[in-house]
C-alpha cells in the first residue's frame, strides 16, 4: 500500500497526456491541469488519439473498453488549486526550462495538501535544483517516464538528499502499479540511467559519419549485427526526432557544435526530422 490513490499531472503536452493516459489506464482518478481552457481542450483529443494508440498497439485490454474507461477517469482544470485539491501525488509534465518549473513549485507548494508527494519527470534538470521551491523537500523526487510509456516503460525514480526513504518507496511501488518498470537510482545522476547511456552512444555514432568513418546505415549494420541490438543509434536518433539530439549537441563544447551542424545541413535543414517528419537517416511509409 502506498497511499496513491488520487494523482494529479500537471502539463498536458507530450508526456504528460502520457502519463497521466496511463495513470488512469491503471485504474486511478486523474486530474490533469494545463495553463488555459483552450489548451485542455486539445489535450481532450490527444488522450482520445492515445485511446485509439493502446488499441491500435495491442495494449492488454485496450480493445475491450479499458481505454475508454480510462477517458472517463480523467479530470480537467485550469486552476492549479483545483487540480491537485485531493491529490496523493502530483507529477509535473511541463516544459524543460528551470526557472519555470521552479516558479511553479512555488505555487504548487503554496495550494497543495500537506500530504501530497511532487515529482518532476524532467529530463535533464536535477530535481535538487527544484527542492527549495517545493516547500516540501522531503516529500519531493524525480520520476522520469520515456516516451511512449505503455511501451518503453521504464520509470527512473531519482530522489535528493532530502527525499524521506518512505516517499521514494512508495512512489517506487506506485510506478510498479500503473505499469511501469521501476528504476531506483540512488543517487542524483544528470541524465539518470538511459540518458547516461543514450548520450553518449548517440554522440559516438555522430562522430563515425559526420567525420566519413562510415555511413549511418552501415554504422547502425555494425551495432545490430554484432551485438544482436534490435536497433543500431542511426534508428534510435529517428525515433527520437533529430531535433532534441541537435539541442543537445549546440549547446555543447566545440567538437559537438560541429557535430550539431552536420546533424543541421545534412538532415534537420532538409526537413529529415526522423519517424514524425516521414524521413531522417531512413525513409518512412505512412
Ligand atoms: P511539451 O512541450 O510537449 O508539453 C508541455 C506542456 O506543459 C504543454 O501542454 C504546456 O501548455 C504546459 N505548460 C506550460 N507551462 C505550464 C505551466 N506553468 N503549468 C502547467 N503546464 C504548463 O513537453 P514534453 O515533451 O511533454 O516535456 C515535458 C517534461 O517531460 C519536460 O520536463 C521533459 O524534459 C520531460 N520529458 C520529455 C520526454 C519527451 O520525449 N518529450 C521524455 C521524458 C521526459
Amino acid at each position: 500500500m502506498t497511499g496513491i490513490t488520487k494523482v494529479a499531472v500537471l502539463g498536458t503536452g507530450v508526456l504528460g497526456s502520457q502519463i497521466a493516459f496511463q495513470t488512469a489506464y491503471s485504474g486511478f482518478d486523474v486530474a490533469v491541469y494545463d495553463i488555459n481552457d483552450e489548451i485542455l481542450a486539445k489535450a481532450k483529443d490527444r488522450f482520445a488519439d492515445l485511446a485509439e494508440t493502446y488499441k491500435k498497439s495491442g495494449v492488454v485490454g485496450a480493445a475491450d473498453g479499458k481505454a475508454m474507461d480510462a477517458l472517463g477517469r480523467i479530470r480537467y482544470s485550469s486552476d492549479l488549486a483545483d487540480a491537485v485539491t485531493d491529490a496523493d501525488l502530483v507529477i509535473e509534465a511541463i516544459p524543460e526550462v528551470l526557472k519555470l518549473k521552479q516558479a511553479t513549485y512555488e505555487k504548487l507548494g503554496a495550494v497543495a495538501p500537506e500530504k501530497t508527494i511532487f515529482a518532476t519527470n524532467s529530463s535533464t534538470l536535477l530535481p535538487s535544483e527544484m527542492k527549495a521551491f517545493t516547500g516540501r523537500p522531503q516529500k519531493f523526487l524525480a520520476l522520469h517516464f520515456a516516451n511512449q510509456v505503455w511501451k518503453f516503460n521504464t520509470a527512473e525514480v531519482m530522489g535528493t538528499t532530502d527525499t524521506d526513504p518512505a516517499v521514494f518507496d512508495a512512489v517506487v511501488t506506485f510506478a510498479g502499479e500503473i505499469g511501469m518498470v521501476p528504476i531506483p537510482i540512488h543517487k542524483e545522476k544528470a541524465g539518470y540511467v538511459l540518458n547516461s547511456l543514450l548520450v553518449p552512444f548517440l554522440n559516438a555514432a555522430t562522430e563515425l559519419a559526420a567525420g566519413g568513418y562510415a555511413d549511418p546505415k552501415d554504422v547502425d549494420n555494425v551495432w545490430r549485427i554484432a551485438t544482436g541490438a534490435p536497433l543500431g543509434p542511426f534508428q534510435i536518433y529517428d525515433i527520437i526526432g533529430l531535433n532534441t539530439p541537435y539541442n543537445i549537441l549546440s549547446h555543447g563544447d566545440a567538437h559537438a557544435q560541429g557535430l550539431a551542424v552536420w546533424l543541421k545541413e545534412n538532415y534537420i535543414d532538409k526537413g529529415k526530422l526522423g519517424v514524425a517528419s516521414g524521413e531522417g537517416f531512413y525513409t518512412y511509409s505512412k
